[in-house]
């Protein structure tokens, strides 16, 4: 059998081994959760030739005062290549410039889709400020991927997938990928996938976990049953692959779907050619 297109949804990169290390260090330190690698293009080059991966879709954002620069950053280093696909942040309350006149200015840099993380960028998904970046996305077949469920040390309480019910109700052909397929809410995300059909999702993380973290944190993990159940109740067609390198080496989790108890056409539409619709690759 030739091998499936391997797109990773779901990468975090940084500009170079000193910025990486200075992020990934500083969070071990609060919450001890390890990391693979620095994140540097360079690594994540190496490591998707190494795993077969074609595409990784770079979902970067960062602290409120480093908005512009992370996303002109993240669009910069993709432009002119075919392996890199950038995602940017505008964060709803970013000084200086609109989030929507943000996005604006990066279309032609060549921005593909969105990045949230409303744990970490503190607010919920139906706040005012955001809805004039859904309005604009929704009208340019914007895809918006959120940090959903559960995050490395708090309790997900801006993110859970029910919270996302207003914005799928009022916004119903924008396309939303909830990360971590809602990571630890597994109901919920059963549930928002009977009732809406432009919701997707992520794997990164929520399958495997990280490994070597503490036994604490293993609670979240799924087994093969879990997992296989999980996937073909939401469906296997609105999920797609992500690894949240440099956390983990995507090639953990590769493994791990291959060795699920799922069909072989479930494996491929999720490794590689969901995204390829979803995110218009
Ligand atoms: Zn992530």
């Amino acid at each position: 059998m030739s091998k499936p297109l391997i797109i990773d949804t779901h990468v975090h990169t940084f500009p170079n081994e000193e910025v990486g290390k200075q992020i990934l260090e500083g969070i071990k330190e609060q919450t001890s959760v390890p990391y693979y690698c620095y994140g540097t293009i360079e690594e994540l080059r190496t490591n998707m030739q190494e795993c077969g991966i074609s595409k990784s879709v770079m979902v970067n954002f960062a602290p409120v005062n480093w908005t512009k620069g992370n996303n002109f950053w993240t669009c910069a280093v993709a432009k002119e290549t075919d392996d890199l696909v950038p995602f940017i942040s505008p964060h709803p309350r970013m000084k200086g410039r609109k989030p929507v006149d943000e996005i604006k200015h990066k279309l032609p840099w060549g921005a593909k889709g969105l990045k949230f993380h409303p744990e970490a960028q503190e607010f919920y998904p139906h706040d005012k400020k955001m809805l004039p970046i859904y309005e604009f996305c929704q009208e340019k077949n914007l895809p918006i991927v959120f940090h959903s469920g559960k995050n490395i040390d708090s309790d997900g309480h801006f993110c859970e997938p029910q919270l996302f019910t207003e914005v799928l109700t009022e916004f119903p052909k924008l396309t939303i990928v909830l990360a971590h397929l809602g990571s630890g809410f597994w109901d919920q995300t059963k549930k928002l996938v009977n009732e809406f059909s432009n919701v997707f999702f992520d794997t990164a993380i929520a399958i495997s976990g990280i490994y070597d973290r503490d036994e604490k944190t293993r609670e979240n993990y799924l087994s093969n049953e879990e997992a296989a159940d999980l996937i073909e109740t939401i469906g296997a067609d609105r999920i797609m692959f992500g690894s949240d390198f440099p956390w983990v080496n995507p090639a953990w989790d590769i493994q791990r779907l291959q060795q699920l108890p799922i069909n072989e056409k479930d494996k491929i539409n999720i490794l590689g050619k969901n995204a390829v619709r979803i995110y218009n690759l």
